[in-house]
């Protein structure tokens, strides 16, 4: 299926999400002479992200939105200056390039409810749009060394392109749920990890690919008979990761305030102990419109919705899901951006270990009801947005991650979460 996209300008590009400067567009923006605008006095405009050299990204107003967000939906910058004055990271929303070795894949992000949602023109009728960016010196396809295939073998681009093909091809078999996919996925990168690969000639590397891909699903079908539960250490190290997808959810009733810290103190230690209550997410109809004013939503749910089943869910409410790890996995985006130096098996991981999140975040963001295709799409831009969250990207979390695949554990989460 062709992505589609038309901007609605519904302003959820603009919430939540961390916009990077590069030195010249901090120098730019500050030129533009925003501390002496009237509708920003006294307001922070840039926060510094690293102590030297100086690195900035743009400030937040409370409610979560760009501090450059008018109260109309409208950006500030855009509206003065016109386009070409934002920050490249916001030109270029919803497209992203994943640059390979001598050419480039265009997709969308899934951080919109129109790409979601496919309410939109066809990405191959955006040229004019697209292009000019695309071709930007930053944007551009390097002849670069290929990302490695597992933590101590790089190998070509061809092999990690056979790989990655590999890898789309177990995401997208219809055949099976997207719960079974991802475990194929998982016992790829497990085996692959296990394989002394720099042994293998060309030839001998591509025979074990075609034999990893179709024993995959005969070696997954014994872990679906008995759903195990994780140990009680993995749904730790779980919950850990459940608390960053959360905050991105766009129905989090984030606050950058002191009293939004100590709310949010509160509910990380409920969610570590795995018992309490949270601050309950704000619905579809709330979360996904701009009003001009911060979207208000009270309440609380308690944590025994993780307990839920969530059964029997229908086929349209699981779509979103299952096209945003399809097409993060055609467009090899899950290989190449993001998480700088990750190997491809522990990227399989990632991914994977986003679906178990994603259906407790579900859980949480609709207590006691039946969620909607519009709950999940929430859910899908939580996860899209955590593709460029630092903590799921950082050592720290590469290292659990090969931890809970190393001991099965990540396979039981994911099957476990499925449930
Ligand atoms: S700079 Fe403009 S386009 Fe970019 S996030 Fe802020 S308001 Fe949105």
């Amino acid at each position: 299926m062709e992505e589609r996209w038309t901007c609605h300008g519904c302003g959820i590009c603009c919430r939540h999400v961390i916009i990077p400067l590069s030195p010249e567009e901090y120098a730019r923006i500050r030129a533009q002479g925003w501390d002496k605008d009237p509708t920003l006095a006294g307001k922070r405009l840039f926060v510094r992200t690293q102590l030297w050299p100086p690195r900035y990204r743009l400030a937040h107003q409370e409610d979560g939105y760009c501090v450059f967000l008018s109260p109309t939906g409208r950006c500030r910058i855009h509206e003065r200056f016109g386009a070409e004055a934002k920050p490249l990271v916001c030109r270029m929303f919803p497209y992203q390039t994943v640059a390979l070795d001598k050419f480039a894949y265009l997709t969308l992000r899934h951080n919109c409810p129109s790409v979601i949602r496919h309410a939109g023109q066809p990405l191959s009728q955006q040229e004019d749009q697209w292009r000019p960016l695309a071709e930007h010196p930053r944007l551009r396809p390097q002849a670069t060394v290929p990302p490695p295939i597992t933590l101590g073998y790089r190998g070509t681009w061809n092999q990690f392109l056979r790989s990655a093909a590999v890898v789309e091809r177990l995401l997208c078999n219809p055949s099976y749920p997207m719960v079974r996919r991802l475990v194929h996925a998982l016992l790829f990168a497990q085996t692959l990890d296990a394989c002394r690969l720099s042994r293998l000639d060309q030839e001998r590397y591509i025979e074990l690919l075609r034999m990893l891909e179709e024993s995959v699903p005969k070696e997954a079908e014994p872990l679906f008979r008995d759903r195990v539960p994780p140990d009680a250490a993995s749904q730790f190290i779980f919950r850990r990761v459940l608390l960053d997808y959360l905050r991105l959810h766009p129905g989090f009733p984030l606050q950058e305030s002191w009293q939004g810290r100590i709310q949010w103190a509160k509910m990380a230690l409920a969610i570590a102990r795995g018992k309490g209550t949270i601050p309950a997410l704000a619905p579809p109809e709330v979360a996904l419109k701009f009003e001009g004013e911060p979207a208000t939503f009270s309440g609380s749910v308690s944590l025994a919705e993780l307990d839920r089943s969530l059964t029997g869910l229908h086929r349209d409410v699981l779509k979103p899901l299952d096209e945003y790890y399809e097409a993060m996995a055609i467009s090899r985006r899950f290989a190449v951006n993001g998480r700088r130096g990750w190997p491809l098996t522990d990227r399989i991981r990632a991914l994977a270990a986003s679906f178990p999140a994603a259906l407790a975040v579900l859980r949480l963001a609709t207590p006691g009801r039946l969620p909607t295709a519009d709950d999940m799409m929430a859910v899908v831009i939580a996860l899209d947005r955590g593709e460029g969250l630092a903590s799921l990207a950082s050592r720290t979390y590469r290292r659990r991650l090969r931890a809970l695949g190393r001991s099965g554990q990540l396979i039981r989460l994911v099957i476990w979460w499925a449930r």
